[in-house]
Formats: C-alpha cells, sequence, structure tokens
C-alpha cells in the first residue's frame, strides 16, 4: 500500500460532566485526509484544502503527531499528508483533533499496522499539545477508537471505549462567534469544593452505567454539569435558551461541546435528533446569529479508510 484516503470524523469532548475525560464519535462530520509514501524522508503537508492553516511540519498539529510517532519507529522512507477540511479550527468540534489522529492513522497503515488505534493515541496528543497547549486525549480517543471514550487516567494512559447505544444520535450547532480555547480555559476556577465534585462524580458514574446498560433516561439525568458550563455557558449567545428548547423537545441533554462555541445534544433516535435541531436553530434564526447545525449518529468504529492503493 502506498497511498491512503481516510474519513477523519469530528468529536465532541467532555460531555457535560466529563470534563477532559469523556468523548464521543461523530459520523458525518469530519474531513478527509490522502496520506502517502514519499521517497523523500521526513513528513511533509503537501495540501490543504478548506481552510488557511499551516503548511510547516512542526506547526500542523498533524505534522507533530506523524513526526511524534516517526521517533519511535525506523522507516525508509517519509510520508506527504494532504488535509481536505471540513471542521472548522476553533469550532469545539475537534478540528485539530481529527488531523492529528488521521495523521498517525494514515501512517500506521502504510507502515502495516505496527501500533494499535490504542497505542496511536499518545501521538496524536502531542498534535494536541502544539493546538491547546496541553495534550488532551478527549478528542483525539473518540477519533481513533470511535463510540464513547473514557480516559480513566493520564499518567499512565489508560484509556476506556464503550459501544455506543445503537439509536443514539448527536445534534450540534455551532455559532459563528470566535471563542478562544485559552479564554475558555481562563475562565475555569482551578479549585472545586466537595459539594460539586461529589454532584460530578456522581454523574459521570451514571453516565458510564447508562451507556453499558442502553439506559437512555439514565444518561439523560447523568448529562449534567455542576463545575464548567456554569462558568462557560455566558461565552455562548443564548446557551441557556438553546439548552431548554432541546430539552423540551426530547433531547436527553444538552451541553457544550468541548470548549465551545458549539453546543451538542444527545437524542435517543434520528427523528427527535432532527426535531431537537430544528428548535436550535430557530433560537439563532431569532436573534439572527449565523450558525452550522450538524446531525450525526454515534460514529462506533473511529476514523474510517475511504480507499487506499
Ligand atoms: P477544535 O477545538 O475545533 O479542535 P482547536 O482550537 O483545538 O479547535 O484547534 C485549532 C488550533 O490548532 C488552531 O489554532 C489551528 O490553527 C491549529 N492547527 C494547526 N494545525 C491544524 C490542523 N491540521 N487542523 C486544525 N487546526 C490546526
Amino acid at each position: 500500500m502506498n497511498e491512503i484516503k481516510l474519513f477523519a470524523p469530528g468529536t465532541i469532548a467532555n460531555l457535560s460532566c466529563g470534563f477532559d475525560i469523556l468523548g464521543l464519535c461523530l459520523d458525518n462530520v469530519g474531513d478527509e485526509m490522502i496520506i502517502r509514501k514519499s521517497n523523500q524522508k521526513g513528513i511533509r503537508i503537501t495540501k490543504i484544502v478548506g481552510a488557511d492553516l499551516p503548511f510547516e511540519t512542526e506547526k500542523n498539529v498533524a505534522g507533530v503527531a506523524a513526526l511524534a510517532m516517526l521517533e519511535t519507529i525506523e522507516t525508509g522512507f517519509g510520508f506527504e499528508i494532504e488535509i481536505y477540511k471540513n471542521i472548522k479550527a476553533g469550532s469545539g468540534i475537534g478540528s485539530s483533533a481529527a488531523s492529528s489522529a488521521g495523521a498517525v492513522f494514515g501512517i500506521n497503515e502504510l507502515l502495516g499496522r505496527p501500533f494499535t488505534n490504542k497505542e496511536l493515541v499518545q501521538f496524536a496528543m502531542q498534535g494536541e499539545k502544539l493546538a491547546s497547549g496541553s495534550a488532551h486525549a478527549d478528542n483525539v480517543a473518540p477519533a481513533l477508537l470511535g463510540g464513547f471514550t473514557l480516559v480513566r487516567s493520564y499518567e499512565p494512559l489508560d484509556i476506556i471505549k464503550i459501544k455506543s447505544p445503537d439509536e443514539m444520535f448527536a445534534t450540534v450547532i455551532h455559532p459563528q462567534i470566535e471563542l478562544r480555547t485559552s479564554d475558555a480555559r481562563s475562565i475555569l476556577k482551578q479549585n472545586i469544593s466537595l459539594k460539586s465534585a461529589i454532584v460530578q462524580w456522581g454523574n459521570v458514574g451514571g453516565l458510564i452505567a447508562g451507556l453499558y446498560t442502553n439506559d437512555y433516561e439514565l444518561i439523560g439525568r447523568s448529562l449534567h454539569d455542576e463545575i464548567v458550563e456554569p462558568l462557560r455557558s455566558i461565552l455562548i449567545p443564548a446557551f441557556d435558551l438553546v439548552k431548554k428548547s432541546a430539552i423540551e423537545n426530547g433531547a436527553l441533554g444538552v451541553g457544550i461541546s468541548g470548549s465551545g462555541p458549539s453546543i451538542f445534544a444527545l437524542s435517543k433516535g434520528k427523528e427527535t435528533a432532527e426535531k431537537v435541531a430544528k428548535v436550535m436553530c430557530e433560537v439563532y434564526d431569532g436573534i439572527n446569529l449565523p450558525y452550522e447545525i450538524h446531525v450525526s449518529k454515534i460514529n462506533d468504529e473511529g476514523i474510517k479508510v475511504l480507499n487506499s492503493n
């Protein structure tokens, strides 16, 4: 195999109660990438379509993740990477993670799979470090493994994949405002009360239990964020109204996607997810705020190979 074309999916991190530890993988929202072997050693980004991103290997998350991987394995050749962007950087649906995960996944395939997808997470995290300053795994893990993922521990890295309940759909609305990840991080408090922590870990446990038992009601009750959402949601226009409208129209739960500004809802069944999309759009139409809207089944597979030769 000399060349591989793949779908690098968008992801939703945090999932209300799981700040920095939970994430899920989207199905029809994502980028495409082509990775090919080259006689020239090293990594080169040769094409970027759909976004204004750096071509220098060390400044593009795809390049940084790929270099981290190549440091651990000897190859007699190099790789060229083409990125076709659909996910806007800074949207909160894992734009940087899609590129980081796609690069290491594609190279691993071309090398005959020396690493498992779980092992690739550590390399993809280096791309995230470039994008946000912290090597977090809550977007790259679901991109590489699919379904829902839990980062039980960062040191040592311990990631658990949880299969998605069959009828689970996500609705994601991306209001077209700029919200810098650094601003969304700086608004957070470094300490939390024991009382808040108890509420939060109760919900994390509830959400995981609900996912394993396909208990949609329990999942809905557990999609509550005691700690981050009350602080961050003030940065997102009409957050409370979007959330209220979605819940009233059948969403199981609603929260901030990653560090925002996108808002996600989880629903049982496509019909409900589409109804939720409609009422979310109505809120932003009402205040003349442009947006992008996505309805997606949860992608249990993760990154997909589109073709190879
Ligand atoms: P998201 O939350 O949607 O993943 P981030 O804010 O985490 O977005 O990441 C976007 C940042 O990463 C931007 O500063 C962008 O310039 C940088 N970046 C570098 N390479 C890429 C890439 N290939 N894809 C997306 N973002 C990239």
